[in-house]
């Protein structure tokens, strides 16, 4: 039997209680890898995937912390790297959006969605950094949007959170080179989750009708950009923005 592209690594998946994470989380788990979720509510669809990953016969984890909260993501990370030794790969997916035009939008709602979707990154990166440049070697792969390199009505905190995601990844790929780390992001269109979900759904038809592929992604579609991003093999890509689109935005 030959070995499975990720077999002994040890991911963490920050959002791999649902959506999007979830797909990430099980697909470097079918590919060999030891996951451990990230999440913030949700507790028994944690608790699901979490079975998910362990059906796939690799050690698997989950942990219910906010990624706002700095110290307890440094404990909860520096706990890891103790108990395993190494922390191969992070993917920042976990995110939310609170959506209201600018006129609507309060300074609780500019916070909230900043606070987890980029400087969530920020809390959970700074956290395996120092660990991957002692063993040389590490992967970082935040899920940016669409929205954060196009703009979009009623979106200004989310857009801002998603590209400042842009900023800080290319700033990161130039620090981390040097230690073989990669830091690359990942811009979603509109992909299938529950967070889509959440459009209503005349606004969401007109969204479809703008995709040239004429359909929504499917979670499976981002995470297997995730996995090729993270893989071995992808050592000499980093810096990048890889948009899975449908070609909506080029
Ligand atoms: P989702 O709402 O289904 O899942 C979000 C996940 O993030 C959940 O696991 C949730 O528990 C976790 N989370 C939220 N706040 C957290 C916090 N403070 N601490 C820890 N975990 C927290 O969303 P999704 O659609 O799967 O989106 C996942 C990521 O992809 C998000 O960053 C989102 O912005 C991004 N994205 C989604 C789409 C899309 O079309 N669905 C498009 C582009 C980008």
């Amino acid at each position: 039997m030959s070995e499975k592209e990720f077999h002994g690594a040890h991911v963490i998946v920050t959002g791999g209680s649902r959506g999007i994470g979830r797909a990430i989380a099980l697909d470097f788990a079918s590919k060999g890898a030891n996951v451990a979720i990230v999440y913030l509510d949700h507790r028994t669809q944690g608790q699901q995937v979490l079975n998910e990953l362990k059906a796939f016969g690799v050690d698997a984890e989950e942990h219910a912390t906010d990624v706002k909260d700095f110290s307890a993501i440094q404990q909860l990370f520096a706990d890891f790297i103790q108990r395993h030794g190494r922390v191969d790969a992070l993917v920042n997916c976990a995110g939310i959006n609170r959506d209201r035009t600018f006129s609507k939008i309060t300074a609780e709602q500019w916070h909230e969605v900043i606070d987890t979707n980029l400087t969530g990154a920020f809390n959970c990166s700074k956290a395996v950094w120092d660990q991957m440049k002692t063993q040389n070697h590490g992967r970082i792969v935040s899920i940016s949007s669409i929205v954060g390199q196009a703009g979009n009505f009623g979106q200004a905190n989310y857009s801002a959170s998603k590209a400042g995601l842009l900023g800080f990844t290319k700033s990161l790929a130039l620090e981390g080179a040097r230690n073989n780390i990669t830091v690359n992001a990942i811009c979603p269109g509109f992909i299938d989750t529950d967070m889509v979900r959440g459009i209503p759904a005349d606004a969401l038809e007109k969204v479809v009708q703008k995709i040239p592929m004429q359909r929504l992604g499917q979670p499976d579609e981002i995470a297997r950009a995730v996995t090729f991003l993270a893989s071995p093999a992808s050592g000499y890509i980093t810096g990048q923005v890889l948009a899975v689109n449908g070609g909506m935005y080029m």
